[in-house]
Formats: C-alpha cells, structure tokens, sequence
C-alpha cells in the first residue's frame, strides 16, 4: 500500500500537467437518422474497441444522450462520448458538445443566416459549431461563411464517398475555400471527420468509419477540455498521416512525423487513402500562407517554417505505391498561425 501511494504522487504531477494527444471523430450517424445502418450502441463500440478516445454520435436533428448508449465488456477510462448533433438544414453543422437538443427549423434563402442561427442555437445549448462538408451538393461559397460569428471550425475533410475534399473541374477544393477565409481574416480551423452511414458492409466505395479523425492535444479527457482546446486550434486533422511532434509556436510551426503510427494506420483495413495519378512514393512537408502559396517544400518526416503573410499552416502529404500499382495520398493538416499574434 505504502509503495503505491508512493507511485501514485511521483505520477500525480505528470498526470496532472502533462497534455495528451486524443484520437477522435466528431461526425457519424445510427440507425437513428432512418438511413445508417448501426445502432447508437454498436456504432460507439466500434470506435472504442479501434482505439478512439472520443466520439460524437452526431444524429440528423436528433439528439443522442451518451448517458444512454451502453457499450459492452470492459470499457476503457480513456474513451469518452462527446454530445452532440449534426443540425441539418440548409447547412449541416455539428453542434460539438451541446447539452440538449439543438432546433433545426429556422429557414432563410440567405445560407449565411442559416448557419448564424445554428451557430447561435448551439451556444445556447451550450455547444459549438462545425461547419460539415462545405463541397457537397449546392456548395457553400468563402463569401457565405466569412459574415458568420462565433464560428471557428469546419469540415477540411469528410471521409462520406459523396462528399467532395478535393478540387474537380466544378469545385474548389475544401483547402482553397480556407485558404480563401484565412486570407479575410477569419479565424477557421479544418476538421477532418468520418460521417460513416454503414457498417455491416464494407469496401473503399462504402460509407464506412476510420478514414478522417483528429489528434486533439488536451490535458484531461472531458467534453469541455477537447472542445477548448479545439476552439484554439490545439489540433490537427488527419487522413491516415500522424504527427510525433506539433509546435504551433507564435511565429513558427514545427512538424515531425510519426512513422511508425503512421505505419500502423495505414495497415487499417479501413484506410484506403486518396487515389492519385502522379508522384514519387514518399513524405512532404508542406508550409502554406496567404492565396494557398506553399512557402515551403521539404521532403521527410521533420521540418519548420516560420510565418510569412497572414498565416501560415502545415501539411503533410504520405504518397504510397500500393500493390496493385495505384498511387495513394494519406495527409495531416495543421491549424493555422497568425502573424498577428492571435
Ligand atoms: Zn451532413
Ligand atoms: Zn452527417
């Protein structure tokens, strides 16, 4: 007994001060929504037995109270159920960490307004908002979403088949329309999410779970410390790409991978990656400022950049020849740096 607490205070003050990394998804549905095909309870026991530290079961304008969903075995201390809802109108947002239900009805033909009214009925539910997947359907322009306050993150990556990240002839990729908000000022984090809708079928065209999360740092596993610590950016956004060391410092960002976590990611079954047509198989380090402009290029798994312009990001692009001969890209995205001292 006595060794024990001896233990115990030598850990306390680690344990106290020292932040942790969360792996978590802030977007999926249930059976719930009338057109996913796994129930709250299932779907939550799918990512805690993958090794998630939170999940938000984020149901079409349904509120699922984690209080309610029973997971089955030994459930780990380091798994939490964030509450929340995708409010689906319009727009569809994630209402991260709300404490009820979060009204849907208000109708606008002006999308800013929508999203305004869903940023501030989620406030008043004591939550906040994510803008979910801008490109899909009748995109949302960087002009609808500049006027809207209190808003500071969105969708940089949606793993939903459906939705598109990337640039086509008819759209702009998720990263210019940021860039495009950072360029104005706004202060915007890019979240990268699952949306799954099945998961009794699988394969790389399937709606399926553990294709985009985030690595949230924080220093306890609670709603309201992953959504602080998310509100200030504490974060990156991940496609299959994880990060050993992220300093988000005043003036410079500092990048080094994890090669052996990204390796292991990577070896999911349910990881795919986006299919590519040119490039090496590799690692680069890329630092991108004002008007999408990479600043700087650095091939491998460690590099640093201080600000020019505005802001400044990170990314890491993991190009992989796969068996068959395809070319497949994995990413990480940092948050942004201010020159400005935010
Ligand atoms: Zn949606
Ligand atoms: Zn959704």
């Amino acid at each position: 007994m006595p060794i024990r607490l001896l233990n115990l205070l030598v850990l306390l003050p680690s344990f106290l001060w020292a932040d942790q990394w969360y792996k978590g998804n802030t977007h999926v549905h249930t059976t719930l929504c009338g057109h996913a095909d796994t129930k709250p309870d299932a779907v939550a026991q799918w990512y805690h037995d993958r090794g998630y530290n939170f999940l938000i079961l984020s149901e079409h304008n349904k509120f699922i109270d984690p209080t309610t969903v029973q997971l089955k075995g030994q459930v780990r201390e380091d798994f939490l159920l964030v509450p929340g809802e995708e409010v689906t109108a319009a727009v569809h947002t994630t209402a991260m960490n709300v404490h009820r239900l979060v009204p849907w009805g208000f109708k606008d033909n002006n999308r800013s307004k929508v999203l305004q009214n869903h940023v501030d009925e989620t406030r008043k539910a004591g939550g906040v908002t994510i803008l979910n997947h801008p490109i899909w359907g009748r995109h949302i322009h960087a002009h609808e979403i500049y006027p809207v306050k209190n808003l500071y993150m969105f969708e940089l990556y949606n793993a939903h088949p459906g939705v598109k990240n990337f640039r086509t002839a008819h759209t702009p990729s998720t990263e210019q329309l940021w860039d495009a908000l950072l360029e104005k000022g706004m202060t915007i984090y890019g979240v990268s999410s699952d949306d799954a809708h099945k998961l009794q079928k699988w394969g790389e065209k399937e709606n399926n779970p553990g294709r985009g999360w985030v690595m949230v740092r924080s220093k306890e596993l609670t709603s309201d410390a992953l959504t602080t610590a998310m509100l200030k950016g504490d974060f990156y956004s991940s496609s299959g790409v994880m990060l050993s060391k992220l300093v988000r410092g005043e003036t410079t960002i500092e990048i080094e991978v994890d090669s052996t976590t990204t390796t292991k990611e990577l070896g999911s079954e349910f990881l795919f990656g986006r299919p590519v047509r040119k490039g090496e198989p590799g690692t680069t380090i890329e630092f991108i400022g004002p008007h999408g402009e990479v600043v700087q290029s650095t091939p491998g798994h460690k590099a640093s950049c201080k600000v020019k312009g505005a802001y400044l990001r990170g990314k890491v692009t993991h190009r992989v020849k796969k068996e068959d001969g395809s070319l497949r890209e994995y990413y990480a995205w940092t948050q942004p740096i201010f020159a400005d001292g935010r």
